[in-house]
């Protein structure tokens, strides 16, 4: 029988890896602690729209990545967003293309990464906390004590410092090399707006406002999102990572109220002044593992002979595209290195 493949992590990364694998013919299992797929891609539905904590929007230079992005553009789960990104500069807010062209996943970001997982055997709410190895194989066990396997390779598509836990004991080399790549904290607040959300200066549609300074790093407007259409005013507050992770202890609400007033401060500072419309509901999640600090030098994964692999954004450049691209060049190794029987046409 052909070797079977685990992946833990069904973020970008891991589902790139997975898909690479089983487009080719190969055996592969998907393991994810979280309800769904999606890691730092997910969305979370809330009572009247979904919203992203998370990764908001993607950029595609890679000639691979961007065939992946037309073949979700093509199947509706992704469109170009945003076309502009807006800043504040001496009192007014202006606006600034970069020339690099974003998208983000329709109706919600969390569509490319259900359309990744497609087919793909994925086992939700299990969370992996050790590996064991008999003989040539490698066995998972989850927080529940369940033992899956045997399988010929174990991919771990995580942040660093969570894939360093579960590798030590097998591949201490690769363990140091985990601690080379260290996480940034990212508290991501909430909020429903009781009326649209305005820039004085800025057309009625403004998606994205940037910060260079202080707590905030980035202000999102759902609606403006393709695919949200009737959605009310939701937006996602994304603080300076080193403002995140000075609060890292504190309790959501207190830093949901502080990032709407770091926002309502900032619009009093636009002349004409401009102020935060009531609040209507509020809320922040953090993420403890957001962007690497650092990232691994050399390629973008690691394999061993052994069949340990580790893959993820860490691994090359800490956007969804390095996070992509990681996965599934890992997935290519993977096929590479355990090739399928022929089964050529002729006797
Ligand atoms: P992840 O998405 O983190 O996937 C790892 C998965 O592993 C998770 O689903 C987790 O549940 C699972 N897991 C962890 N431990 C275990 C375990 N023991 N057992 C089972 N499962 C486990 N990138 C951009 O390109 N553009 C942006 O605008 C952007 N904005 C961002 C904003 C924020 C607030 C954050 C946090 C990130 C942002 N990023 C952005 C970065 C981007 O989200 C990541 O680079 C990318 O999603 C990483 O994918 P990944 O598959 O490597 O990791």
């Amino acid at each position: 029988t052909p070797p079977s493949h685990a992946v833990i992590g069904a973020g970008i990364a891991g589902l790139a890896c997975a898909r690479a694998l089983a487009d080719a013919g190969h055996d592969v299992t998907v393991f994810d602690k979280g309800r769904g797929p999606g890691g730092r891609m997910s969305s979370r539905r809330l009572e009247d729209g979904a919203i992203e904590l998370g990764a908001q929007s993607f950029r595609a230079a890679h000639p691979a990545f961007r065939e992946q992005v037309a073949a979700w553009v093509q199947a509706g789960v992704a469109a170009p967003w945003p076309d502009a990104l807006w800043r504040l500069e001496a009192g007014r807010a202006a606006r600034r293309a970069d020339g690099h062209p974003r998208y983000t996943g329709t109706p919600r970001m969390s569509a490319v990464t259900r359309q990744l997982a497609r087919g793909l055997p994925l086992h939700t709410g299990t969370r992996i906390v050790s590996l064991a190895r008999a003989g040539n194989d490698w066995r998972l066990i989850d927080e529940r004590g369940t033992t899956h396997g045997p399988f010929a390779t174990v991919s771990l598509a995580l942040p660093a410092p969570q894939a360093e836990g579960l590798i030590a004991p097998h591949a201490p080399e690769l363990a140091s090399e985990c601690r080379q790549v260290p996480q940034r904290a990212c508290w991501a607040a909430w909020a429903r707006l009781e009326a649209p959300l305005t820039l004085p200066g800025a057309e009625a549609n403004w998606p994205l406002l940037q910060f260079d300074a202080g707590p905030l790093k980035r202000v999102v407007r759902h609606r403006t999102k393709p695919g949200r259409g009737g959605a009310p005013e939701l937006i996602t507050l994304l603080a300076d990572l080193d403002w995140s992770e000075r609060r890292l202890e504190d309790a959501p609400d207190a830093v949901a109220v502080d990032l709407l007033g770091a926002l309502n401060d900032a619009l009093e500072t636009l002349r004409p002044a401009a102020s935060l419309p009531a609040v209507q509901a509020r809320g922040a999640h953090r993420w403890r593992y957001a962007e690497p600090g650092a990232v691994a030098p050399g390629h973008d994964h690691r394999l061993t002979d052994a069949g340990l692999a580790l893959c993820g954004d860490g691994w090359r450049g800490g956007r969804i595209e390095d996070a992509w691209l990681s996965g599934h060049h890992l997935g290519e190794a993977l096929c590479h290195r355990h090739p399928l029987p022929d089964h050529g046409d002729f006797p």
